[in-house]
């Protein structure tokens, strides 16, 4: 599950810890919205560096506007259901997912090409077998939930979306009449999401959920990019309700479909187990996934993404430090205190 984050050790005071094979600078920073007093121009830095560095989500917001304003736009004709239309749309999810996930996985794990470089785990293969995963391995496993459930349950929101817009059910503005509002909406989208995040992820850590539903996804101890979306189909259902947000926010098309990458194809890279993609040592594309790794490691914090801080604000934030799993492990010995 996705989980972009907003908190990055990129601009953090330099700290280690000992159970990592590589990790960001920490503790791992907040996001300047939340300062007190207001440093407005720390908030518009944060921004400018968060949509315009080389980055998986920066791919994703390129990747809409070229589906939404040219290969795949909303028509009048999608007011209508028909398998014409909906089958292509569901082509290129299956696609994109195929060739995001898989292709990162073949870079970071099957070939390695560019060894122990940003990962955060130290390689071992065998975290990654075992009876619990579909035919005994992980990879297996993620490849089955991420295509035979993700796929087609994310289609679905995307279809409904378009079929709303079609029929003027979704409000639709443009940039030349709405030139502000277009563009504050990308970053409130993404602050939307991490709120929305937050619940449905906690939500899904109450047992008998986490049991039916969310242990799927937690098999992964160790994720990979085909981790990012392997969880049960109601998982599915409950991520991508974020197209609701549309029914009032007034938007375009390329807002919805920024949004909806952001969740089908930044889930997988930002599952990868690896902080960035590099080349000879050099970073080149930003993955920021290092504040959802320490979910998958500890369970029990970071189940927001941390850019809309309520893991902060419920005292379950882990900010990658020893201190942090001290506290943790701490926490847990005393549940009353939880
Ligand atoms: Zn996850
Ligand atoms: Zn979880």
């Amino acid at each position: 599950m996705t989980v972009k984050t907003g908190d990055t050790g990129t601009f953090g005071a330099s700290a280690s810890s000992s159970t990592w094979s590589w990790h960001p600078h920490l503790p791992l920073s907040g996001v300047p919205y939340w300062d007190w007093p207001p440093r407005p121009l720390a908030v518009v830095k944060w921004l400018v560096a968060y949509f315009v560095r080389p980055t998986d989500r920066l791919l994703c917001l390129l990747f809409a506007l070229v589906i939404g304003f040219w290969l795949q736009p909303v028509t009048e004709a999608q007011a209508v259901l028909s398998a014409d239309w909906m089958l292509r749309v569901f082509l290129r999810n299956a696609l994109a997912l195929a060739i995001v996930a898989g292709g990162l996985h073949l870079w970071f794990h099957t070939f390695r090409c560019q060894g122990s470089d940003f990962e955060f785990d130290s390689p071992d293969p065998g975290r990654r077998r075992g009876s619990r995963f579909f035919l005994g391995h992980q990879t297996w496993d993620n490849i089955f939930w991420t295509m035979v459930y993700a796929a087609p349950v994310a289609t679905a929101w995307e279809v409904l979306a378009r079929v709303m817009y079609a029929r003027g059910v979704f409000v639709q503005i443009d940039f030349a009449a709405h030139p502000v509002w277009f563009v504050l909406l990308f970053p409130l989208l993404t602050l939307c999401q991490s709120a929305h995040f937050f619940v449905i992820h906690r939500a899904l850590h109450w047992k008998p959920l986490y049991r039916w539903v969310h242990a799927v996804h937690h098999r992964n101890i160790s994720p990979t990019s085909w981790s990012g979306l392997s969880m049960h189909p109601v998982e599915h259902l409950l991520y991508f309700s974020t197209m609701a947000f549309f029914f009032v926010l007034p938007s375009h098309p390329v807002h919805m479909l920024f949004l909806f990458f952001f969740q089908l194809l930044a889930a997988p890279s930002g599952h990868s187990g690896f902080e960035a993609v590099s080349i000879a040592g050099r970073r080149v594309l930003s993955l920021d996934a290092f504040f959802h790794h320490l979910h998958h490691r500890y369970f029990e914090c970071n189940y927001g993404s941390g850019e809309f801080p309520l893991d902060r604000w419920l005292g379950v934030r882990h900010d990658g430090t020893d201190e942090a799993t001290g506290t943790l492990r701490a926490r847990r010995r005393t549940p009353h205190q939880a």
